[in-house]
């Protein structure tokens, strides 16, 4: 048993009272703090870092890949396609034309498939998702957020939600100010890894299954002044070569996947460093540490031997490091592996995605994320959305993803305003009105289909 002692008890100053607080800022969160203040109600949104976006921005995840399903039609839109258009606007996203989507015209997928490195295909058609510029995206969510009216604290770590009988009533964080307190009417946690729902005894399973994925810890970094052309030419001209070469490198320690980024010099390497724990402060630390030594390992190995890197260099680290999973709320509905394999359609469906399994492909039936995934068993007042939803390992090995994440911030933020116009719980709202609320913000649902990225809002919302 680990030794332990005990903490004085304090009074503790309230910052602020509120409807709606979001706890943490990256791709779910936002979404929920945006779709809860556009919805009507009061929101704060906290977070532990200086900027928004979680992994999408600090954790240089730049690609949000797989938004529609190899045929014409989007499965997901709404807010996700919001920020990628606003991307757009910047000049900062590079993604595959409307009347490209779906296409199995070789020329334009060996395109994609070289510009995008897999990210814009499967299934033998082009699929929509955008490569993004991570600093442009940091900007865009706090406009978002500013826009939208939420009053935003960053620089404030969550350290606890605040309980009386299994109700929620807010939550503690820790910042230069001190440990405050803010009690909201709804506590939505978007932590990622559920230190929310985790700290006031909510159900969850935290239990690794080191075969995948989302298991895997890592640091991901960018290499700048790349030829990523003549990259590309040597990957496809001597495969064999690059695969030899990439094997002596792993061998000797070094990361070996180099992608695509917004702009045509910049690589980053995705790495999964695997074993450790997301929730374990010294398997983190030992992250931050070993992997900049495998980083400056592979930049010397790749500036010898690879075409295309002689004249690069490393441009960042990721200030935040890379968890894929850990804490998974066990809810009203745990989302099955089975469930994505039988594409079962909820009646409760908030959203919809482009099947993304071991082998994706258009012909993997879609899935269907039902409300009740969001929502812990017994705890009332809180929702829970993004990697941290209810669902079992391998289902959320595969949904988890950026573009995954967002449509249930959505839902979530959509679900708190409601009920705080219905003057209910969570648990309670109607059902329905959370569907068509969503479905005006442009969010697809069962029937409804999008046929053009360049449709009006209104226009996606039309019911088939
Ligand atoms: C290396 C790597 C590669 C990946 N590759 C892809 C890819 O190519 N495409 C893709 O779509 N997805 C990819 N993913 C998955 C995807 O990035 C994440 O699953 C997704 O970002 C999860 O979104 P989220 O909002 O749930 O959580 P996160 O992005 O983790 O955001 C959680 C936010 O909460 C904040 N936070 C956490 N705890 C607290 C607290 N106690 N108090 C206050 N704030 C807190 C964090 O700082 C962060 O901002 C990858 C992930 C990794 C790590």
């Amino acid at each position: 048993m680990a030794k332990t002692i005990r903490e004085t008890a304090r009074e503790i100053r309230i910052f602020s009272e509120t409807e709606v607080v979001v706890v943490g800022g990256g791709p779910a969160g936002v979404a929920a703090a945006v779709a809860a203040a556009r919805g009507g109600a009061k929101t704060i949104l906290v977070e532990r870092y200086g900027h928004l976006g979680g992994m999408s921005t600090g954790g240089l995840v730049i690609l949000i890949p797989f938004l529609s399903d190899g045929t014409t039609s989007r499965q997901i839109a709404g807010l996700c396609q919001e920020m990628i258009d606003r991307l757009d606007a910047m000049g900062a996203a590079v993604h595959p034309k409307d009347e490209e989507v779906g296409s199995t015209d070789p020329k334009i997928l060996n395109y994609w498939r070289r510009r995008g490195h897999g990210g814009f295909i499967s299934g033998g058609a082009v699929r929509y998702g955008a490569l993004v510029d991570p600093e442009m995206l940091k900007c865009v969510l706090n406009d978002m957020v500013e826009e939208s009216g939420v009053k935003l604290l960053l620089h404030s770590w969550g350290s606890r939600a605040i309980a009386e009988d299994d109700k929620v009533q807010g939550m503690i964080f820790e910042s230069k100010s001190g440990r405050q307190a803010i009690l909201s009417q709804i506590t939505i946690d978007t932590t990622g890894d559920g230190d929310m729902f985790a700290s006031v005894g909510a159900e969850f399973d935290d239990t690794i299954d080191r075969s995948v994925r989302s298991s895997n810890l890592a640091l991901v970094f960018r290499i700048a002044n790349v030829d990523a052309d003549k990259y590309a030419d040597f990957r496809d001209k001597e495969k064999t070569r690059h695969d030899e070469l990439m094997k002596e490198l792993t061998s000797q320690g070094g990361f070996n996947t180099y992608w695509r980024s917004s702009r045509p010099d910049i690589l980053w390497c995705n790495n999964w460093i695997p074993n450790l724990s997301a929730l374990s402060v010294e398997d983190l630390t030992w992250v931050e540490v070993n992997a900049r030594k495998s980083m400056l390992l592979s930049h010397k190995f790749l500036k010898q031997n690879v075409p295309g890197f002689e004249n690069s260099f490393i441009m960042d680290t990721a200030s935040q490091i890379g968890t894929r999973g850990s804490g998974r709320l066990i809810g009203e509905h745990v989302v099955t592996w089975q469930d994505v394999l039988s594409g079962v359609v909820h009646e409760d469906s908030i959203a919809v995605l482009p099947h993304l399994g071991q082998t994706v492909s258009k012909g993997f039936p879609h899935v269907y994320i039902p409300y009740r995934a969001l929502l812990p068993r017994r705890i009332d007042n809180l929702l829970v959305a993004g990697r941290c939803f209810s669902s079992d390992v391998n289902a959320n090995n595969s949904l988890n993803w950026i573009q995954q994440c967002i449509p249930t911030g959505q839902a979530a933020g959509a679900a708190a305003a409601l009920a705080i116009k219905q003057g209910t719980i969570p648990r309670k709202i109607d059902r329905k009105s959370l569907q068509a609320s969503l479905l005006k913000q442009g969010v697809t649902l069962p029937g409804v289909t999008i046929e053009s990225r360049s449709v009006s809002p209104a226009q996606r919302t039309s019911v088939g």
